[in-house]
């Protein structure tokens, strides 16, 4: 039986409820199986500690599926997969998408399912899930019953476990371009050719705390990708909305989705290159009530860490010196390797800088339907700061 057995020692974080194993943590391998084949994982004395998923091609080799000792089958992942949706269910109520499935924060790890109205996208990001990807489909399809799934595997972490970039739809067929409400808005999505699986899910509690406080503010959403918090902002009783974008074909989404919620008198959307954006606005001395910075990850990984923070400062900086008196920055952050306490103090230090005094009033995380693994920090990886100006 495919079997490996952990260094002295390196259980802990198993133990801890944790589900990563990493290969330099793997003391022996017996009974080797295909990349992503379902083994049995020990500790260095032998005690078993559960199944995982493992793929030596890969430096986190094992995902644990399960503590026990059961049958990891079609009825295993129909009971993971209906409890994944029912978690989504408590927390997401009347919306038209949501996350259903967030990898390994819902025990399904390297498996990636949202919900846009009636359409899944569906991400496989291990070779442990791929080889299951016939069952997850059937059971997928059974449990949520969509007009069709989508597969998104063109996500770059395919790479590290060997597997090769693709899209298509996986089961059904139709428009890839498709409109879903979130609240009273509507928002045009294209799951093919959007970032991710086409919105950005992860923002949507925090896209309703925009649409309260915009009331009556000049708003500056810069990284607006298709209008997420612009238009909320907008909905939400903005003055007027201003949305910047490098991706024209983002810009283009917003703008229509701008029209189709009679909010595109009040929002002017640009492609343009949001450094830049704020550096001609500081010129210019404009002055905004609320200012929203939600940039891309600027490091994926510790190396770059120094660099991606004095980016974050950067840019809040600009951002703190736009805002009008009593205004409000939203400042987020979804560098999983900035964490929280990080990212509080670049901002202090852009506050000094810019010689303005603020209130926390919150900070902010991922909406709720991407659960948090306690024991797995990786899976809280957004941060959403919301700061008030005195001056
Ligand atoms: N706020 C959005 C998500 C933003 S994702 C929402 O809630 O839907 C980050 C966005 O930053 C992407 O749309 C990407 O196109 C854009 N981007 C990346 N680099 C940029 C730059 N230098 N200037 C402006 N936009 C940029």
């Amino acid at each position: 039986m495919f079997t490996i057995r952990l260094a002295s020692g390196k259980e802990a974080r198993i133990h801890a409820g944790h589900p990563w194993i990493y290969r330099s943590e793997i003391a022996r391998v017996d009974d080797e199986g295909e990349p992503g084949a379902i083994a049995h994982v020990r500790d260095n004395r032998g005690r078993f500690l559960g199944q995982a998923t493992v793929n030596l091609k890969s430096q986190i080799a094992g995902r644990l599926l399960t503590r026990q000792e059961e049958p990891v089958d079609a009825v295993f992942f129909d009971r993971r997969i209906r409890e994944a949706v029912s978690r989504c269910g408590r927390s997401v109520r009347g919306e038209d998408a949501c996350r259903l499935i967030f990898g390994e924060a819902d025990h399904l790890p390297g498996l990636i399912v949202d919900r846009y109205h009636d359409l899944l996208v569906i991400q496989i990001l291990t070779a442990g899930m791929e080889r299951v990807r016939e069952v997850i489909l059937e059971v997928v399809k059974r449990v949520v019953q969509p007009r069709a799934i989508y597969e998104r595997n063109d996500a770059l972490p395919r790479k590290l476990e060997g597997l090769e970039l693709h899209k298509g739809y996986a089961w059904g067929e139709g428009e890839t371009g498709i409109w879903i409400r979130e609240g009273d808005l509507s928002f045009f999505v294209e799951v093919a050719e959007g970032q991710k699986t086409g919105f950005f899910l992860d923002q949507r509690e925090n896209r309703q705390v925009v649409k309260r406080l915009a009331k009556g503010r000049e708003v500056l959403d810069c990284f607006c990708y298709s209008g997420g918090f612009a238009l909320s902002a907008a909905g939400g009783g903005a003055a007027s909305v201003i949305g910047v974008d490098l991706s024209a074909e983002a810009i283009a989404w917003a703008e229509r989705s701008a029209q189709r919620n009679g909010l595109a008198s009040r929002c002017t959307f640009t492609a343009a290159n949001a450094f830049d954006a704020l550096r001609a606005f500081d010129r210019e001395d404009r002055r905004f009530g609320l200012v929203i910075l939600d940039p891309p990850a600027f490091t994926k990984g510790k190396e770059t860490l120094a660099g991606a923070l004095r980016g974050y400062k950067e840019i809040n900086l600009r951002a703190m010196k736009l805002l009008a008196p009593g205004g409000i920055l939203v400042t987020c952050s979804c560098s999983y390797h900035v964490d929280a306490s990080m990212f509080l103090d670049m901002l202090r230090a852009a506050a000094a800088d810019a010689r303005r005094v603020f209130h926390l009033v919150e900070l902010r995380t991922q909406a709720s339907d991407h659960p948090v693994l306690l024991a797995a920090k990786e899976t809280q990886y957004l941060k959403c700061a919301i700061l008030e100006t005195l001056n």
